[in-house]
């Protein structure tokens, strides 16, 4: 199976079959991925730290372990490249951010101690949108990120670094986080697949938090199956976390495999088009040719409206923003990270020098955004409105899964665009999320694979939403759509070729 790839183009579940097989060891995979990064890391920058030596000694622990007949679990010795959201026991850990430059956190989240149980081989961290919020990567403090489908281009956000690390081969998992997007939308513009659980799904415990009613954690992955088999590292119930659901984890892979027959499948017209306005043609003609395929496999399929979705733009940048506001306040200069010191010695003086310093321009504006709603006297006109109509959105989407077990459309109403293109025009870059946003208003789970590519050769991706806790019906549709196509084993080839950037090459 993979005689035309090198072991760090394979997925993971296909490492983890050699790997038990001993025919390959987590050593030989990790120095196939390190050998990649080395390549290609100068042009596409995916990583903002690469741990290297922790790499080296966790894959030399599986192979030990291996070799003494230890029964090791499904993806024990494959490379993970990690956002650099989750705080990890003593690795640098930023967001990105100027603010928290230096800080290591001295204790592991929940999700980085399930993937350290199972096995998994810490890559590094990766570049992202400064906490979180944006939607291109270049909201980073650390530098941009590029496409490996197009060096010219985005690789999404504001998991970005993670899912061009995947569709570059310079990982073979990887780990988003989605509060309005941010693991779909990236898996969109890099050709991969991205799943943002139900919300309370999966532990927020030590996830840097951006909006917190919002945020979720997620794989990015280069199939349905490795999507499946990272959800069952991930998923369970979290007494450190509130908000994490106790229920059972099922063994996610046992939804592959199964046929559509009966499945209803609703295309949402809002995720074709917003306040009228009609999304690419080349994404509306892929979206269209997917439902089609769906029908061929069985499934029942119809249009849906969700009228309230028209007002989730203007509903997030209330919410997101407010919440956002709160639980940045931390970062004051003293607990963490960053510090300008106040020649007079004057402490309001630091708080303010520290955050003027620490903080891009886009943090600072979702921080007055959200001041400003939050403000006595503001709260009821806005934060209480918009939590009104998001109630609306969430029976919008209770009133579809009445009709169909699966709702579909675009992931984003465009393919990845050029780097630049969108950082002078805020509003211009809040609408690649038109089509994720809803979802995270629903605490639904959604799921974003590749579908097509337009003429340019840039990947173009399907949504699928499902209703609370419905990640199984999730991953048996996107399998049998995607069992029936290739757009996921096409590689993103980036050329470093010493004269420029140039374009990355598909190969069918
Ligand atoms: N792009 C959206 C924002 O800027 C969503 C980001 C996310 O999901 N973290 O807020």
């Amino acid at each position: 199976m993979s005689a035309d790839r090198g072991l760090n183009e394979l997925t993971a579940h296909e490492l983890s079959e050699l790997l038990g097989a001993r025919e390959v060891s987590a050593q030989e995979v990790l120095a196939a991925v390190c050998q990649r990064v080395d390549e290609v890391e100068d042009e596409i920058h995916a990583y903002v730290l690469q741990t290297r030596d922790v790499a080296e000694a966790q894959a030399k622990d599986i192979d030990e372990r291996r070799a003494r007949g230890e029964d090791l679990p499904p993806l024990a010795g494959v490379p993970l490249a990690l956002k650099d959201i989750y705080c990890t026991k003593s690795i640098e850990t930023t967001c990105c951010s100027k603010i928290l430059k230096g800080f290591v956190p001295p204790y592991d989240a929940d999700v980085i101690e399930r993937c350290r149980r199972n096995g998994l081989v810490f890559v590094g961290k990766t570049n992202m949108d400064e906490f979180a919020m944006g939607s291109s990567t270049e909201n980073s403090a650390f530098g941009v990120t590029r496409n490996p489908w197009d060096l010219d281009r985005v690789p999404g956000g504001s998991s970005g670094g993670s899912a061009a690390s995947v569709a570059g081969s310079e990982a073979v998992v990887g780990m988003g986080t989605d509060t309005g997007g941010s693991i779909r939308q990236p898996a969109s513009f890099c050709g991969v697949v991205g799943l943002k659980p139900t919300y309370g799904r999966v532990s927020r415990y030590g996830v840097i938090a951006f909006a917190s009613s919002l945020d979720q954690v997620g794989p990015i992955t280069k199939d349905v199956r490795d999507c499946a088999l990272m959800m069952n590292v991930l998923a369970g119930h979290d007494p450190r976390d509130s908000t994490s659901i106790d229920a059972p984890r099922p063994d996610y892979t046992k939804a592959l495999g199964l046929d559509l027959k009966g499945l209803r499948i609703g295309l949402v017209k809002e995720f074709m088009e917003y306040q009228g306005r009609g999304i690419d043609a080349e994404v509306a003609a892929a979206i269209g040719a997917a439902l089609e395929r769906f029908c061929e496999l069985g499934a029942e399929c119809d249009e849906v409206s969700l009228p309230h979705l028209d007002y989730s733009i203007p509903v997030y940048y209330i919410i997101a923003p407010a919440e956002a506001s709160s639980n940045l306040a931390r970062y004051d200069g003293v607990q963490y990270g960053h510090r300008t010191p106040d020649d007079d010695g004057d402490i309001i003086e630091m708080y303010s020098r520290t955050r003027d310093e620490g903080f891009g321009a886009e943090v600072k504006r979702r921080i007055m955004l959200g001041t400003y709603a939050l403000s006595a006297g503001y709260y009821d006109a806005y934060y209480l409105k918009a939590s009104q109509v998001r109630t609306l959105i969430r029976q919008d989407f209770d009133r579809a899964f009445e009709r169909f077990d699966v709702l579909v459309g675009a992931t984003s109403p465009t393919v990845a665009f050029r780097l630049g293109e969108k950082t002078d025009d805020p509003l211009a870059m809040y609408l690649s999320d038109v089509c994720t946003i809803p979802v995270n208003m629903g605490g639904l789970p959604g799921m974003s694979i590749p579908c097509g590519f337009s003429a340019d050769g840039l990947p173009i991706g399907l949504q699928l939403v499902g209703k609370a806790l419905g990640e199984e019906t999730l991953l048996r549709s996107a399998h049998a759509f995607e069992q029936s196509t290739d757009y996921h084993r096409r590689q993103a080839r980036p050329i470093s070729a010493g004269d420029g950037r140039r374009s990355a090459v598909a190969r069918g």
